[in-house]
């Protein structure tokens, strides 16, 4: 079992701060692998991650939902933001940038995302197999900053 982060995340970094196991890497590079991921075979299933995401991104991977309903905005940190979908670059429809700021403050720009509209429904799953590819085939660790 693991917790997946999924395309709703939008780079804030929260979760690498909290993680007591230092399992989540921010993917990189960002057109290729644009979110942060979990290495499942670190995790301890902790959940201390879910509650720190502002963009509700994470999920225990039982529960990832092939029907999330989109919520039109979320509260980050104080800003009413729209939900966004973040993929890799190239991704047919994901051409809207995306420009904010990160939990330490640094930019983060976003070139492939689209705003989730509220009601639209959307199958977060394939974050599952993004997710271990990342560690199997993709950068892994080896992409820590
Ligand atoms: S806190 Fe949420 S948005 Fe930020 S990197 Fe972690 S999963 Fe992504
Ligand atoms: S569930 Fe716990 S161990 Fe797993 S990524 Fe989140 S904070 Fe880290």
């Amino acid at each position: 079992m693991t917790h997946i982060i999924t395309s709703l995340c939008m780079r804030d970094g929260s979760c690498v701060d909290v993680c007591p196991v230092e399992c989540i890497v921010p993917g990189s590079p960002e057109s290729e692998w644009p979110l942060y991921y979990i290495d499942r075979d670190t995790c301890i299933d902790c959940g201390a991650c879910v509650p720190e995401c502002p963009w509700e991104a994470i999920f225990p991977e039982e529960d990832v939902p092939t029907d999330y309903k989109g919520k039109g905005t979320i509260n980050v940190r104080g800003d009413v933001l729209e939900q966004r979908l973040n993929m890799a670059a190239g991704t047919a429809g994901f051409d809207q940038v995306y420009d904010g700021t990160d939990s330490h403050g640094n930019a983060v720009h976003l070139e492939a995302t689209r705003v989730l509209k509220k009601g639209e429904i959307v199958d977060l799953t394939p974050a599952i197999a993004d997710n271990d590819n990342f560690f199997q085939s993709g950068p892994g660790y080896s992409a820590q900053p």
